[in-house]
């Protein structure tokens, strides 16, 4: 199916009954008045001279706007490009001019930044130029600019004043060109996290996402009857393909806590609403259980939900299970490049594989891990693990080389992870292929190190990376956030390694910190933290 015929399916089945819950800006949405939203916004489009294939930008932390522009460009067939809502100048020019987007849909301001203020920076010609008809230097393909919010601003045009602009006309073409969508049509170009360096802007497919979240949701065995808790960002797979496509599949309500993460809007939220679900990465869940205040928030309402986006620690997972009510919470496993989730854990499973795996493979795709060669693994042994099957991107946006890097001629997506993968087909992550540390000839897993020192009753949380070393090649770095309150030595670190794990594996330098650096989706920069190290020493 394409995204237009899969919403307007949910839509007729469910149409008087909760699509979407905006607690941040208190606004909501029954499955028909989201539905009338998106033929709005749709219509107004084609009134701009928007056409099937245009790129059009997002720029916007969770708000309503974000989910009604998904489903308008999908309705139609533009080409919907989320961008980080924590791009700066250089990153946004990047991404604009990268897919040539002919449109842009932005938000005012998100926590420090003004989104107005960059775009004028960056097209100053914005000021004197008629709406729709930008012409900027530095942003050649962009004409058409849409902000959020109420006011006016010169050269742009008003969300609300675009949803009232399409005539007879314009509604009346709507369904015509729904039709002539195809599954295998681009519809979103989605950028990589940048954990590991200059984020990749995927391009996916209606099949690709459709399907994709189809199978999440189905692992989570989520039904009209839910209500998802959604605090992981939209412009990311996990918001979008898994998070509102997994809703759409089901006709299950999302809740949306806030624009930006916030633990305690995101507990109170599930409080409040009700939700049965809830997504985050695992440091969203440790900020959770972290509260001040989390004992004072009835959770009692979840029941499933999914941890995913980078090691799930068992620990957490026990603590989301047993404190928050989560006993049927799954792992996904997955990145951007396939659409995105490969591995999950079922709420079959037993909670001890639950909790310590990322599950099986998911329907439709095929699996294998291999070693340096490209020869498959034995099985439980580490290999890079590789997928392939309907949920592989189309590839990366007018980048065939960087493609070709990662997608095989043969189908297989190199997914740069390590994994491994027992007999009755459970996987583990073992970390990224480029953090395994070699220090003196022995390969020491960052994750497992981690995993240990998240025993420590001091430790909120850590991160261990490796370091080039002239006598050992590399040397192993700890970077550790403490609980609130807590002091401690790095010997005291080491002494509580000592006798527990190989002497190769305590790591050699650790810092406290108060924060790491993390990509706006909550993942650990590892190269940031790296870099800073080297310089630090020298
Ligand atoms: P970039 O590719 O730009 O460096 P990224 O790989 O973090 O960033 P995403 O596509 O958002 O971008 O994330 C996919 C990656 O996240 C996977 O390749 C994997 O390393 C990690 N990951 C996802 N889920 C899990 C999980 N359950 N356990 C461990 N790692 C995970
Ligand atoms: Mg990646």
């Amino acid at each position: 199916k394409t995204i237009p015929a899969l919403f307007s399916d949910t839509v007729s089945k469910y149409a008087t009954l909760d699509a979407a819950v905006f607690v941040g800006q208190d606004k909501r949405f029954t499955w028909s008045e989201l539905s009338d939203a998106v033929d709005a916004l749709a219509a107004g489009f084609l009134a701009l001279g928007l056409e099937k294939g245009d790129r059009v930008g997002i720029w916007s932390p969770n708000r309503w706007e974000w989910l009604v522009t998904q489903f308008a460009t999908a309705r139609i067939g533009l080409i919907l490009v989320n961008i980080n809502p924590a791009y700066r100048l250089t990153e946004l020019e990047y991404a604009l001019n990268k897919v040539g987007c002919k449109a842009l849909v932005t938000a005012v301001q998100f926590k420090t930044s003004d989104y107005l203020g960059m775009i004028e920076t960056l097209a100053p010609e914005i000021a004197t130029a008629e709406p729709g008809k930008l012409k900027a230097k530095k942003l050649p393909a962009l004409k058409i600019v849409i902000r959020m919010g109420d006011d006016n601003s010169p050269g742009m045009f008003n969300f609300g004043d675009v949803l009232a602009m399409a005539g007879r006309d314009e509604h009346d073409s709507l369904d015509r060109i729904s039709e002539s969508l195809k599954p295998g049509d681009a519809i979103n170009i989605q950028f990589t996290s940048g954990t590991t360096g200059a984020p990749k802007g995927a391009t996916l497919t209606h099949l690709n996402i459709v399907n994709n979240g189809n199978f999440v949701t189905s692992a989570i065995k989520l039904t009209v009857d839910d209500r998802l808790c959604i605090p992981v960002p939209l412009y990311h797979c996990f918001g979008m393909s898994m998070g509102t496509m997994g809703c759409v599949t089901k006709g299950a309500t999302m809740v949306f806590p806030g624009e930006g993460f916030d633990a305690g809007a995101t507990l109170k939220a599930v409080a409040q609403e009700r939700c049965t679900g809830l997504y985050g990465v695992p440091t969203m869940f440790v900020a959770m259980l972290d509260h001040a205040d989390f004992s004072t928030f009835d959770l009692s309402s979840l029941r499933t939900g999914i941890m995913a986006g980078s090691p799930c620690p068992i620990e957490v997972m026990k603590k989301v299970v047993s404190l928050m009510h989560m006993s049927e919470v799954t792992i996904a496993y997955g990145m951007t490049e396939t659409s995105p989730v490969s591995f999950q854990s079922s709420v079959d499973d037993p909670l001890e594989r639950r909790v310590s795996t990322v599950g099986r493979i998911h329907p439709h795709v095929e699996v294998k891990a291999i070693d340096a060669d490209g020869a498959t693994v034995a099985v439980g042994a580490p290999g890079e693990l590789c997928t392939r099957g309907y949920s592989v991107m189309k590839g990366y946006w007018d980048d065939a080389e960087k493609t070709r890097e990662a997608v095989d001629a043969d189908g297989w997506m190199h997914t740069g992870d390590l994994a491994t993968i027992d007999a009755e087909g459970y996987c583990n992550i073992v970390g990224r292929v480029k953090d395994m540390v070699i220090r003196g000839g022995e390969n020491v897993y960052p994750r497992e190190v981690e995993e240990f020192l998240y025993r420590h009753p001091k430790v909120k949380e850590v991160q261990v990376f490796g370091i080039p070393d002239e006598k050992y090649g590399e040397e192993l770095c700890a970077w550790i956030v403490l609980k609130p309150g807590q002091i401690a030595t790095e010997q005291e670190i080491k002494a509580f390694c000592a006798g527990q794990i190989a002497h190769y594996k305590v790591p050699r330098y650790i810092r406290f910190r108060t924060e790491l650096p993390m990509t706006v989706t909550g993942k650990p920069q590892k190269f940031l933290m790296r870099q800073a190290m080297v310089e630090e020493l020298g």
